[in-house]
């Protein structure tokens, strides 16, 4: 799958397998749907059957470093070789499936998209820059979490333009 770096990689869906949890966080950090293969276990064909299952039913990329998987999963997934997330988001940015940036609008915890958070929400978090001119603020109303320009991401962001974008 190449394409444009930029439309079609807005709105990758990925199935994550169990090694791939930072990169799972990151990848919702930067707005993708990625779902965690964490109930699965490990080097079991059936397993890898269903995970396989799951991946094509719901239109999602596989990303995996399970060789085998991978072969068996031909187009449908990536081989990921590299224990580096940057690496790993690098390779994903090369293959066209990512734009690589902090977007903030999808928990990194449990995948709900995130919508402006409430006064009342905001109010109750005590760390929260509420006199910050321009702040917005966004809520996971699953987690009941409240998240900032910068109360999440930001080192990834900056990671990111470091390891990614540059070379
Ligand atoms: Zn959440």
């Amino acid at each position: 799958m190449s394409g444009t770096p930029d439309d079609p990689a807005r709105s990758t869906r990925f199935l994550a397998d169990r090694m791939l949890g930072t990169l799972c966080r990151y990848l919702r950090f930067m707005g993708y749907d990625t779902v965690s293969a964490s109930g699965y276990r490990e080097g079991n064909t059936r397993e890898d059957t269903l995970l396989l299952k799951r991946a094509r039913g719901e239109g999602r990329v596989l990303l995996t470093m399970d060789r085998e998987l991978a072969k068996r999963a031909g187009e449908d997934a990536v081989l990921i070789e590299d224990r580096d997330v940057m690496e790993q988001i690098r390779v994903l940015a090369g293959k066209g499936l990512i734009v690589p940036a902090v977007r903030l609008n999808r928990c990194s915890l449990c995948n709900t998209p995130l919508r402006p958070a409430r006064e009342e929400e905001i109010s109750k978090a005590r760390h929260a820059p509420r006199s910050t001119p321009g702040m917005e603020f966004f809520w996971c109303p699953q987690c009941r979490k409240l998240y900032w320009q910068g109360s999440h991401g930001k080192d990834l962001e900056k990671r990111i333009k470091e390891n990614v974008l540059q070379d």
